[in-house]
């Protein structure tokens, strides 16, 4: 397949996500469960579309149990914050009982992690607050990113933890599709006057477990995690890429 094939494949690939998350925004106006409605279909677009695209690819490393690359900068945007949020609340009790303080965890680990760049993240090597006996205990709503970040050699994984190696062998099939569907989503979000930007994981979940409110004041256009934007990604520079990819310009 030549370069151009795949640019135009990777296009028409985002815009009919845009326009699938624009249907369902529509459809879901004013609804309470906008936000499981959007996450359950960006989810499944995301799985569906990788298990296509890394067809004939070298295997994928990761496994449940496998937590070796959790020590990254987590960012996320607002829907998939407050559907981790719902999930974190509903599955509290349980977790608690199991010893394990979710609520507790996000908050020392907001206070560690806050306001420190990509770079300083690595540095710190903090393992994610959802890391419990070796395993996530979120993985059934863990965001895009963690979902878009695999692996194709175990060993390069923990050398890279351990600060021997710079780089991973990542799967390009798992980086493109995760970035297609987030981008469609934020695309399709902007479009229909919702916040559309992306917020640092930890300090975005503490706002969301805090006031119970998050969620609806966020249905109504507010910039609930302002505080936790992750600022090293111009929403303008994004807001220019959707126009021009809209208006047919390469
Ligand atoms: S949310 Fe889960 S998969 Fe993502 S970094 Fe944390 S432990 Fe890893």
């Amino acid at each position: 397949m030549t370069r151009d094939t795949e640019e135009d494949g990777a296009l028409a690939f985002f815009k009919a996500q845009h326009q699938a998350f624009a249907e369902t925004l529509a459809q879901w106006h004013g609804n309470d469960d906008l936000v499981p409605a959007l996450m359950s279909q960006a989810y499944s677009s995301f799985e569906g579309n990788v298990a296509v695209q890394a067809e004939g690819q070298p295997p994928i490393a990761c496994h449940k149990g496998c937590a070796t690359c959790c020590t990254i900068r987590v960012i996320a945007t607002a829907p998939e914050t407050l559907m981790l949020a719902r999930y974190i609340r509903a599955a509290d009790a349980a977790l608690k009982q199991a010893g394990i303080d979710l609520r507790q965890r996000i908050a020392e680990a907001d206070g560690a992690t806050r306001d420190r760049d990509e770079r300083q993240r690595v540095a710190l090597r903090r393992r994610c607050p959802f890391i419990a006996k070796g395993i996530c205990v979120i993985y059934p709503a863990r965001p895009l990113a963690c979902r878009g970040h695999a692996s194709h050699d175990k060993r390069a994984c923990a050398e890279a933890a351990a600060g021997r190696l710079e780089g991973i062998p990542l799967s390009m099939s798992h980086m493109m599709v995760r970035s297609l569907v987030q981008n469609a989503m934020q695309s399709a979000l902007r479009d229909a006057g919702y916040v559309w930007a992306t917020y640092e994981l930890n300090h975005a979940l503490s706002i969301a477990l805090d006031d119970e409110d998050s969620e609806p004041a966020w249905l109504s256009g507010a910039d609930v995690f302002a505080p936790a934007r992750v600022t090293d990604i111009s929403l303008d520079e994004m807001a220019n890429t959707f126009d021009r990819i809209h208006a047919g310009v390469k």
